[in-house]
């Protein structure tokens, strides 16, 4: 999950103003403070911090709640529409209305730009479209290898030529044979020589003017923090066809710095890194990201999760089902832990569920590959009725079990605890808001 820590910090903020039992004044005033302290933790801006809290803090104070809905509730509406407001308001996705669309990328060195040149391939590739990718970076002959790495085993095709000096050439060659060969889109990587924004804009320029792309990317590391401002606002400046992706934004204690430094600048945040993994980005919607930082569940974002799971073809409608009612044996445990792990932690899904926020059990859905593949060895020496009905596994058939797999008694236990914990969770949430879920599915 991106920015974890500050979403954790503003959660509690607001969880302890659903416990109070009076909303007066000095609670108020905790709460815009635990805010702040929040915000400024996570490197944002000591001014837009003060200027958020501010406006926090009149509305609150100044304006009623309408009919029928709490203080409370009031308050935590306001929380989230001066977050997201803080941060963009709406969610601009890139663009694909021409054929070829020309994406050009640009980076400081180290910033994430490879690697999300490679995400980026592979959402449009997910999307249906047919993507080229082109590496001018004549300063590091490496990266046209590691773009290769990246994409060449999803079928994603990357021209460069590593002994080309030539960065200009290379790019309206790239250009020119993916126009060839029919590419939907054709994204350009400039050179990741760059370690300030100065020489980064006067390339960006150079090769902007001989390919003319749609729209130039800049990618910015989201663990700058509030440094991004500069970068973002010399590359708005420059060219009015720029977006940007933050990237690093999973596990980054300055990520909330970032992503307001770059929106205060008015530059449009279109896409965030939020992991290694080639399928870890996500189009930056200000008002879901808000409603997911603060544990408000997000129903829309559930929704293609698993519309694009369903894509996939790794969860079928029965698993669905099951999964949705909580009914589910040994084996759809593991097919499920497989399918969430390709997707993404379990926990990330979960998270979307309204009303399910942090109150997450870690252990219930915390399950690395490591023991997933320890899971499969153990429940390879189970019968077929143990790993239909695991409630029939008693100590004498763990023993069994432990030596048939060549684990210990405990790690069989383990395996069962797991099961057990996800069964029990699955059979607490919300029963009408899943089967809202499952009734979209035709389930
Ligand atoms: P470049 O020099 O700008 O091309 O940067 P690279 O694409 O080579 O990335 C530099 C490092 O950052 C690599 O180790 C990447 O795996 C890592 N990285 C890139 N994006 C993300 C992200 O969103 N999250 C995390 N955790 N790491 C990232």
């Amino acid at each position: 999950m991106a920015l974890e820590k500050l979403g954790k910090a503003l959660n509690n903020a607001l969880r302890k103003l659903a416990r109070s039992s009076t909303v007066d004044e000095a609670t108020i005033k905790e709460v815009v403070r635990d805010i702040q302290r929040a915000l400024i933790q996570s490197d944002v801006n000591v001014r837009l911090v003060l200027d958020l809290t501010k406006r926090i803090e009149k509305r609150t104070l100044e304006e009623k709640p309408p009919a029928g809905v709490s203080k409370k509730e009031h308050i935590i509406k306001i929380v989230y529409e001066e977050l997201t407001r803080f941060l963009g308001t709406e969610a601009k996705p890139i663009e694909i209305k021409e054929k070829p669309t020309v994406l050009l990328t640009v980076g400081i060195q180290g910033s994430g730009k490879t690697t999300s040149i490679a995400k980026l391939a592979r959402y449009f590739q997910k999307r249906g479209y047919k993507v080229g990718l082109v590496c001018s970076d004549t300063w590091r002959p490496g990266a046209y290898y590691q773009l290769k790495q990246l994409v060449e085993p999803l079928g994603i095709e990357v021209f460069g030529d590593p002994d080309e000096k030539d960065a200009i050439k290379l790019a309206k060659e790239g250009v020119e044979y993916f126009k060839e060969k029919g590419a939907d889109i054709i994204i350009v990587d400039s050179a990741g020589r760059h370690k300030e924004e100065k020489s980064l804009i006067e390339e960006m320029k150079q090769i902007s003017n001989a390919i003319k792309p749609h729209e130039v990317i800049l990618v910015i590391d989201g663990t700058i923090g509030q440094q991004a401002y500069n970068q973002a606002l010399a590359f708005k400046e420059a060219t009015p066809i720029g977006s940007i992706i933050v990237t690093k934004l999973d596990g980054s204690a300055k990520g909330g710095g970032a992503l307001s430094a770059v929106a205060a600048t008015g530059a449009l945040i279109k896409f965030i890194g939020v992991g290694e993994r080639i399928d870890d980005l996500e189009p930056f919607d200000p008002k879901r990201f808000v409603s997911r930082l603060l544990g408000l569940g997000d129903i829309q974002g559930l929704l293609e999760k698993f519309e694009e799971l369903q894509k996939q073809q790794e969860f079928s409608e029965e698993d669905m089902e099951k999964f949705l009612k909580g009914k589910f044996n040994l084996k759809d445990m593991y097919a499920q832990l497989e399918a969430m792990q390709k997707m993404g932690p379990l926990k990330q899904i979960l998270q979307m569920i309204p009303g399910m926020g942090y109150s997450l059990p870690e252990e219930a859905v915390r399950v690395g590959e490591e023991k997933l593949k320890k899971f499969k060895v153990i429940m390879d020496s189970m019968t077929e009725e143990e790993l239909e009905h695991p409630e029939i596994i008693n100590y004498s058939r763990i023993k069994r079990i432990a030596r048939g797999s060549g684990t210990s008694t405990q790690d069989v236990r383990e395996l069962l605890n797991q099961y057990k914990q996800m069964k029990k969770m699955f059979k607490s949430m919300d029963k009408r808001k899943l089967s809202k879920i499952a009734r979209k599915f035709n389930l």
